[in-house]
């Protein structure tokens, strides 16, 4: 017993050559393993024991399986939130996919002009982009929120105030507000009306010898109703002119096809809507319902957006080729009228007889493999997502599944685990994979994870 003790405390911490070699092949590099290696040895040395080596060994290897997962990678969504930001948005159009291969396996015009000339970013991106907003002119940047810091530095430059509704100062994904945005820029906020009313008379109350601009910013991903009012954006347009003060609006999703034609409920304002009501410049972001990559689309005026080209920090906030490739083949669908081919809008499209027919088809399968379950088709709500049309609920249809040999929880992980991953949610007592965000073509794949899952 006494011996036991001695040699359970004298076990030494094994060589990290020992613990790679027991490893074997794996995916990730070298360099990467090695770190995570002594990374573990470390921690256990702070211990007060060395624990045995295969438990060393279970240890690393499970740390290795985590790294492994925080790699990017395709998912399965099953969530029914057809723009998840935690998901990557917008699923790229085929005829994006393949401009990024063209344009990122190579030499691209990029600033070159085939006259043989120094040629502009974008040029070509821009033009189309006006001419879908029905804008005088349009650029391009990383995202919204940086448009939105490009736009406010360059309107206060000389003067500081930003007028916004208490009722628009949202927080949009990844904690981040829309207010504690326009103040990094060093404006300052000029905060009117409350937080379910704003008239008229507050934005004019507010205007002062220090207002630099208005800001409108569309309330994307939630609504409020009840004791609620706000000005249109034409009063607050004409209050704008009377005033000579620069009027902006923040659209957030960016719809592009009118939500009736979508036939979604809630009314979303296109550009082309906020522009004609009298807006100098627009935002929005390319990977919400415009279902490109992510950017920041502004449009309006032709002064204005040559101006904010000319900012010094037009520069650092500019898109890459990359970028630039697969909107340039977003826009160009959209111009051409062809929103079947752009995937986020596909997906809010499907019929329910095509979903019921799928899950038809899958609980089928799985009925005949998988004894230990109760698999059933339901009925379920999509979700535009994504800070797009809080209201509109689409109809859906799950795949219902009761786990016979474990908990709910283990069975939503065995499928997190799976490669690629599925990803599902718990609803009450059951788990619920919604079809109207995964793609037909992920079917087979859905039900071999399942299967994996159930006789585990
Ligand atoms: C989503 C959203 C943004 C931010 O867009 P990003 O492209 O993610 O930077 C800004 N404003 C509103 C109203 C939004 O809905």
């Amino acid at each position: 017993m006494h011996d036991r003790i001695k040699s359970h405390r004298r076990r030494r911490i094994p060589a990290v050559t020992r613990i790679l070699d027991a490893l074997g092949h794996c995916d990730l590099p070298r360099p990467v393993i090695v770190d995570l290696v002594r990374r573990k040895l470390s921690e256990i040395r702070a211990q007060r024991s060395v624990p045995e080596f295969e438990s060393i060994m279970v240890l690393v290897r499970r740390s290795l399986d985590e790294l492994r997962a925080s790699k990017l990678q395709p998912v399965i969504n099953g969530t029914g939130i057809v723009i998840h930001t935690n998901f990557g948005r917008a699923p790229l159009p085929p005829n994006a996919i393949r401009a990024l291969g063209e344009i990122g396996s190579g030499y691209s015009n990029l600033e070159y002009d085939l006259r043989g000339e120094r040629g502009r970013r974008g040029s070509y991106v821009e033009g189309a982009l006006a001419l879908l907003c029905k804008a005088d002119a349009a650029t391009v940047v990383n995202n919204c929120a940086a448009a939105l810091v490009l736009i406010v530095r360059h309107f206060t430059r000389t003067k500081t105030d930003v007028v916004i509704s208490r009722g628009e100062l949202v927080q949009i994904g990844g904690g981040f507000r829309i207010g504690e945005i326009i103040e990094a820029t060093g404006a300052k906020l000029r905060e009117v009306g409350a937080t379910n009313k704003t008239t008229l008379n507050d934005y004019a109350r507010a205007i002062g010898p220090n207002t630099a601009m208005i800001l409108k910013v569309h309330r994307s991903n939630f609504f409020m109703s009840g004791f609620v009012e706000s000005a249109s954006t034409e009063k607050i347009n004409d209050l704008a002119r009377k005033k000579g003060l620069p009027f902006v609006e923040d659209l957030g999703s960016g719809a592009i096809v009118a939500t009736k034609e979508l036939g979604i409920a809630d009314k979303e304002p296109t550009p082309a809507e906020a522009l004609k009501s009298g807006v100098d410049l627009v935002c929005f972001s390319g990977d919400k319902l415009f279902g490109g990559p992510q950017a920041g689309i502004i449009a309006g005026k032709k002064r204005l957006i040559a101006a904010l080209k000319d900012e010094p920090l037009f520069r650092a906030l500019r898109c890459d080729k990359l970028s630039l490739a697969a909107l340039q083949a977003t826009v160009d669908l959209h111009l051409n009228q062809k929103k079947a081919q752009i995937p986020t809008l596909a997906l809010l499209q499907i019929s329910e007889n095509e979903l019921r027919a799928r899950a038809a088809a899958i609980c089928d399968d799985l009925s005949k493999s998988c004894f230990g379950l109760q698999i059933t088709s339901g009925r379920g709500t999509a979700k535009t997502g994504g800070g797009t049309l809080p209201k509109s609920n689409l109809p859906s249809v799950t795949i219902d599944i009761i786990p016979k040999n474990s908990s709910l929880g283990d069975f939503a992980a065995t499928l997190r685990a799976w490669n690629p991953p599925v990803i599902g949610r718990i609803a009450g007592d059951k788990f619920k994979l919604d079809l109207r965000t995964i793609f037909p073509h992920q079917d087979g794949v859905v039900i071999q994870a399942i299967m994996a899952a159930c006789t585990k």
